[in-house]
């Protein structure tokens, strides 16, 4: 028996926005996140991640696996070049450091644009392939909200996409890019891929796989993985409509153990399926004002207002106060909201447990989200924001970090209906209600929930929401495509979303 297939496993994965004004420095990539080496298993080994699922799989397959550079960074703005070239130059060096190796298993996001680069994924296949050949296997592994560029089929051996949204099945996405290089690498498969990309913007607020229209089109994609031995991957990736760049949009990616007309055929077909979704999608939101009296007037506790033109996870700023504005205004009680503020909690800090608060909060970053609101309190709670999470939730992430925190309780209401302002010093997606348990809030003693997100959040917060109400709010993330000027995205996209374009 010959020695076990070598693989050298790697990632960059950054979503980017490429109507943010700030660039996305290296210094955005310096969570614990980024890891190099022996740190790779230790912080995905148990976590609900592809990478983690890379490991899995190679052990199930039993490929010796050889971890160089996962680097993360939360969504953002354009990824400056400086930045781009680093973490592409480390990681290159890293696999060819590794010594004769097999493969390469590479987690990438799928939607990273950098300033000379809008295929930024594609460019480090491009890179990679020039270093290190046209032979050598490559698997890789997406987002759902990748744009994936026609030229990667040719570039990798095989990829494959998250199909949910909340992205609950990374783990599992990993494990079957392990499989796939497995039987590349000892059996001798050559597999074959198409793509084909409905020239339409899939609008994120439909990207939900457990509610139709994407429902029955999942559905479809894991029938055929599970009734057809001939293909190792089904996928539809959604899109990320806040990239301005030519590939914007969905796409189909089939992939064969190596029979290239059965990918185009059901390629094909899976994107008319896509297509077809056009129909089904438009909806009307309520602004601020309307959500919040709808949010008051609610049976079901606790309502959660999701604040989509500030959706951290789709690369907002995260201290938008357009909700918060309005609950202060109509005198709402018993709420939460988490706003990125590092200098309100240095504030905080000095003022220490169980002093008076009284500065204004959010809307510093840029005048996109809202206008500072002033808050008077007290402060109830102070901690580094750090937090495990042990379920598979949106980002797979276990170990996660929101910077030094601060918890404000705001009014003289008593306690039944006191309301929280979670102040934190990181922008911080809230795919986890530890964001808030573990700062002594319980989501389910709250009448209303604001939420900067716009589906990944409900993997967390379905299991305790009374009633979900998504909000038309201003923002880089505003859900409504017509608030954009697109210059580099195709001209003839079907465009989707609200039913009045306003
Ligand atoms: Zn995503």
């Amino acid at each position: 028996m010959s020695s076990a297939p070598r693989i050298a496993v790697g990632g960059i994965l950054h979503e980017s926005n490429t109507f943010c004004p700030r660039l996305t420095g290296l210094d955005a990539f310096n969570g614990r996140a980024t890891c190099r080496g022996d740190e790779v298993e230790a912080e995905f080994g148990d976590a609900a991640h592809e990478v983690g699922g890379f490991l899995a799989g190679a052990r199930e397959h039993g490929l010796e696996l050889v971890p160089t550079l996962v680097a993360n960074a939360t969504p953002s703005g354009t990824v400056a070049d400086e930045a781009f070239e680093a973490l592409t130059g480390e990681l290159i060096e890293r696999v060819q450091g590794a010594g004769r190796i097999d493969g390469l298993l590479l987690a990438l996001h799928g939607a990273m644009v950098a300033q000379s680069h809008p295929d930024a994924d594609a460019e480090i296949l491009r890179r990679l392939r020039r270093e290190l050949g046209a032979d050598l296997p490559i698997v890789v592994t997406h987002d759902a909200h990748a744009n994936v560029a026609v030229e990667e089929v040719e570039l990798c051996s095989a990829l494959v996409i998250y199909k949910e949204v909340p992205h609950v099945d990374q783990r599992e996405r990993g494990r079957q890019a392990a499989r796939i290089m497995g039987r590349i690498v000892r059996d001798g498969l050559r597999p074959a891929q198409a793509i084909e990309k409905p020239p339409m913007l899939y609008n994120i607020l439909f990207h939900d796989t457990n509610k139709p229209p994407m429902l029955p089109l999942v559905a479809e994609l894991k029938r055929l993985e599970r009734e057809d031995s001939r293909i190792l991957a089904a996928s539809a990736a959604v899109g990320y409509q806040y990239a301005d760049v030519p590939q914007m949009g969905p796409s189909i990616v089939v992939v064969t153990d190596g029979d290239r007309g059965l990918a185009r055929q059901e390629a094909r077909r899976l994107a008319d399926l896509m297509w077809d979704h056009r129909q089904q999608m438009s909806i009307e939101l309520p602004e601020a004002a309307e959500a919040v009296q709808r949010a008051r007037r609610a049976d079901r506790l606790p309502a959660v207002l999701v604040d989509l033109g500030d959706n951290i996870g789709g690369g907002s700023a995260g201290d938008g106060t357009v909700l918060l504005a309005e609950l202060v205004k109509q005198g709402a009680s018993a709420f939460a909201a988490a706003i990125y503020d590092p200098e309100a909690v240095s504030e905080a800090f000095r003022t220490g447990v169980g002093g008076r608060f009284d500065a204004e909060i959010g809307g510093k970053s840029d005048s996109l989200h809202g206008d500072p609101v002033r808050i008077r309190g007290r402060v109830k709670l102070l901690y580094d924001g750090k937090y495990i999470e042990t379920a598979a939730r949106h980002g797979g992430m276990r170990y996660l970090d929101q910077g030094a925190t601060a918890v404000l309780q705001i009014g003289n209401s008593n306690e039944p209906d006191a309301s929280f302002v979670l102040l934190n010093s990181k922008r911080h997606p809230p795919f986890s209600l530890g964001q808030l348990t573990s700062a002594g809030i319980q989501p389910q003693q709250l009448r209303v929930i604001v939420v900067k997100a716009a589906v990944a959040f409900r993997a967390a917060y379905e299991p305790v929401a009374g009633t979900i109400i998504p909000v038309d709010t201003s923002g880089l993330t505003a859900v409504n495509p017509r608030r954009f000027t697109y210059a580099r995205a195709r001209r003839d996209l079907f465009v989707t979303g609200l039913a009045r374009a306003r």
